[in-house]
């Protein structure tokens, strides 16, 4: 199984162009085993500032194999007219090869997971957790529905849960895409790598890691290029999150392995790696208040 995803900041690629690096980076990800795959890119206007009422994410997931997915894509996308030569000037997708833990091999429990009608969250995991029972009864009660038979579905439907408590609360300053998500892993138990896409925070990433490996990687067009990955600049570049070095190395050599307890936020060209805790806080975060 493995996850990856594809940011091109200021730099014009074309949607065929984004499928095929994320095509490829599944191709080389095949080997560490797989039931189903899946995408999810946006269908958007060209207008280098999207914001999430022009972004559409589109998912797509598929049993068997890679070819399978890419056929199908192609098929769902001919159909629905998508322009697959529009050049895009960021763009993040993400993609997943899954290795069913919990839940048949089926579309509905590949991955991308969503966060429920309008997939304002998506989610690709590689991993277990464990205490996904606890919450997802509790999810339930909050009224959200389940899709899937996955343990994954909690991650996406409780970033929507967060994600709205905190924009109800704060009557203010919006919460970042890491804050959002670091909130989300004070209540995950058990081994993941995860990388969120969200129409909330358009054209950023984050991703996370523990117990599964997560590999970024950096290809910088510019001459001032610090050579850092935590780097500071909005510098055009592409951006890449792998479980693994095979399938960085057709497009970068710099590439950073991430440690466990360590998050990634994409955001403007910007990579900034945050150390989440590992501590899930016995005051309780968002969902044990509002739950108690
Ligand atoms: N536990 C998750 C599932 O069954 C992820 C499996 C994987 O690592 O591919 O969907």
């Amino acid at each position: 199984c493995g996850i990856f995803a594809y940011l091109n900041y200021n730099v014009e690629r074309q949607r065929s162009h984004i499928l095929e690096v994320l095509f490829n980076g599944l191709r080389r990800l095949e080997y560490r085993g797989y039931d189903s795959s899946g995408i999810a890119i946006d269908a958007s206007s060209s207008s280098p500032v999207a914001d999430s009422s022009t972004l559409h994410p589109l998912v797509f997931r598929q049993e068997g194999n890679i070819e399978s997915l890419v056929k199908s894509v192609y098929q769902e996308v001919g159909a629905m007219d998508l322009n697959m030569e529009e050049s895009l000037s960021v763009h993040a997708g993400i993609a997943h090869t899954r290795w069913a833990t919990h839940g048949e091999p089926a579309p509905r429990n590949s991955h991308p997971q969503g966060s429920g009608p309008g997939n304002d969250f998506l989610v690709v995991h590689n991993g277990i957790i464990t205490n996904h029972k606890v919450l997802k009864e509790t999810l339930l009660r909050h009224g959200f529905t389940f899709e899937s038979e996955t343990d994954t579905e909690v991650i996406p439907k409780l970033v929507k849960y967060i994600f709205d408590q905190s924009s109800e609360g704060e009557g203010g300053q919006a919460a970042t895409f890491s804050q959002v998500v670091i909130e989300v892993l004070r209540h995950l138990e058990g081994a993941y790598a995860l990388i969120f896409k969200s129409k909330h925070y358009p054209n950023e990433l984050v991703a996370c890691k523990r117990g599964s490996p997560l590999i970024l990687g950096v290809k910088e067009f510019a001459e001032d290029d610090d050579g850092g990955f935590s780097s500071s600049n909005g510098n055009p570049k592409e951006l890449f999150l792998s479980s693994d070095e095979s399938a960085l190395v057709e497009h970068t050599k710099r590439v950073l392995r991430l440690q466990d307890d360590e998050l990634v936020h994409l955001k403007d060209g910007r990579v900034s790696i945050l150390k989440f805790s590992s501590d899930r806080g016995r005051s309780g975060g968002v969902l044990r208040r509002s739950t108690s």
